[in-house]
């Protein structure tokens, strides 16, 4: 196949027909196009877009790159979720197991560490002996089993996007609008799910800050949902500050479980709230918000979803005693306390420098090959709008080495911004709700919006 006069026309800013883009990803699954010619097709597709009918083609190629999960006649609905990407966006972790607890199934295909943004997958592999690469019997058996499995792409399951997607993260080629949409979706297609709810996030720390272009992603991907038979629903939630108050893949592990065993910082949990209440509603086991929350809360303080999660843990080949003693997770070598440098109140807390110091630190990827430290990272205790004393402890740092310390101090000198008082109000927690109907502005700063059926 001849791939350079794909690239000039996409670069000309003509289109590909679907049988090119068809035959393009196929070829580059089976290794027969090199990443320098696909990455020089993704720069072009990210500066010149794609028509709706090359999406479409696109999303449809990568689906097909490899098989699609499927159920029979099991009776039980399966819905997931999945995010954008963010700092600190440890909700998938808390997600899977609560809604798997009380009755939806939960078949969940993840991505790792993406740009400046934590992945799910390199989180979950913090938990000693954690298999994300279950095959497509060992998922489908697993789900049917346990109620949710949480895995990777692999040879058989969407193959395309877990090399597309790793080959985006180091050649500055995830903001795009259709590539994120074509990666989301080709992924949670092959899910074989009855429903799917969206996390976009908005604001600085997003692949897309702007919220017409957070709009414009959740437009598109409930499009390409609901045009395959999966009905598609989105929240747009804040990402212009950290989500909760640990981001580094353990310490968001730990956060996670302390979510689980109903400890965990609210901004969190009111978005996993959020999310979890649509999940229920998507598969028909609540009729109303209200019902569907309580029984989310039910299944934390019952202690039930923290089980589920040690269930789903177990049966991956983890460590599941981490739930009980989260102390069983890596440890990092050096950890150091931050204090705030002056009196005032934290004006912004920039999710962006913080992801970007961990992969700095160890804890992302700079090329493909790249190990991830799951140790680095930090605790930050404080949201824009606190108050904050001169020499008062606001965050800690865990680094591998002394100067792993030093770049986590700096980039939290340089993230978290002290004035004499708020200049902008954040954004709020969950701002809109997107479904094939419109779009409904949601006005409770806390997030569950004004929906209460
Ligand atoms: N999550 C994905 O799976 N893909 C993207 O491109 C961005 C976030």
């Amino acid at each position: 196949m001849l791939i350079v006069p794909l690239i000039e026309r996409k670069r000309d800013g003509g289109a590909l027909t679907p049988e090119e883009w068809s035959a393009l990803v196929a070829e580059y699954t089976a290794g027969r196009v090199p990443d320098y010619q696909m990455s020089a097709l993704l720069m072009a597709v990210l500066l010149r877009g794609l028509e709706r009918q090359e999406l479409a083609a696109l999303t449809d190629a990568m689906l097909a790159s490899g098989q699609r999960l499927s159920f029979d006649s099991w009776s039980t609905p399966r819905v997931d979720k999945h995010s954008t990407g963010g700092v600190g966006d440890k909700v998938s972790l808390v997600l899977a197991p609560l809604v798997a607890a009380c009755g939806v199934a939960v078949p969940m295909m993840s991505g790792r560490g993406l740009g400046h943004t934590g992945g799910t997958l390199d989180k979950l592999e913090a938990i000693p002996g954690f298999r994300t690469n279950l095959s497509l019997a060992e998922t489908r058996a697993q789900v049917m089993k346990a109620g949710c499995a949480m895995i990777g792409q692999t040879p058989e399951i969407a193959p395309a996007d877990g090399r597309i997607y790793a080959l985006r993260d180091v050649t500055g080629t995830v903001e795009a609008i259709p590539l994120i949409a074509a990666s989301i979706m080709s992924k949670k297609l092959a899910e074989g799910l009855n429903a799917l709810v969206l996390d976009v996030k908005r604001g600085s720390g997003a692949f897309l800050p702007r919220l017409e272009q957070s709009l414009e992603l959740a437009q598109t991907m409930i499009a390409l949902g609901e045009d395959r038979g999966c009905p598609t629903v989105a929240l747009l939630t804040a990402m212009d500050r950290p989500l909760g108050r640990a981001c580094g893949n353990a310490l968001e592990t730990e956060e996670a479980i302390l979510a689980l065993r109903g400890e965990g910082p609210e901004d969190l949990m009111e978005v996993t709230y959020a999310l979890g209440v649509e999940m229920l509603l998507a598969a028909g086991v609540e009729k109303t918000s209200k019902k569907a929350r309580q029984r989310l809360e039910n299944a934390i303080g019952s202690g039930v979803a923290a089980e589920k999660f040690e269930q789903v843990i177990e049966a991956q080949g983890g460590n599941a005693h981490v739930v009980e003693d989260p102390s069983v997770l890596p440890q990092a070598k050096a950890v150091e306390v931050y204090n705030v440098p002056r009196t005032g109140v934290v004006h912004r807390v920039e999710p962006k420098t913080i992801g970007r110091a961990i992969v700095a630190m160890g804890g992302g990827r700079l090329t493909v090959e790249d190990a991830v430290d799951p140790t680095v990272g930090f605790v930050i205790t404080v949201k824009p709008g606190d108050k904050v004393l001169a020499g008062e402890p606001i965050a800690s740092v865990f680094a591998k080495d002394p100067d792993g310390i030093t770049l986590g101090f700096e980039a939290l000198s340089q993230a978290i911004v002290i004035g004499d008082r708020l200049r902008e109000q954040p954004l709020p927690l969950i701002s809109h709700r997107v479904s094939k109907g419109g779009i409904e502005e949601l006005v409770r700063q806390t997030g569950r919006g004004k929906r209460e059926k």
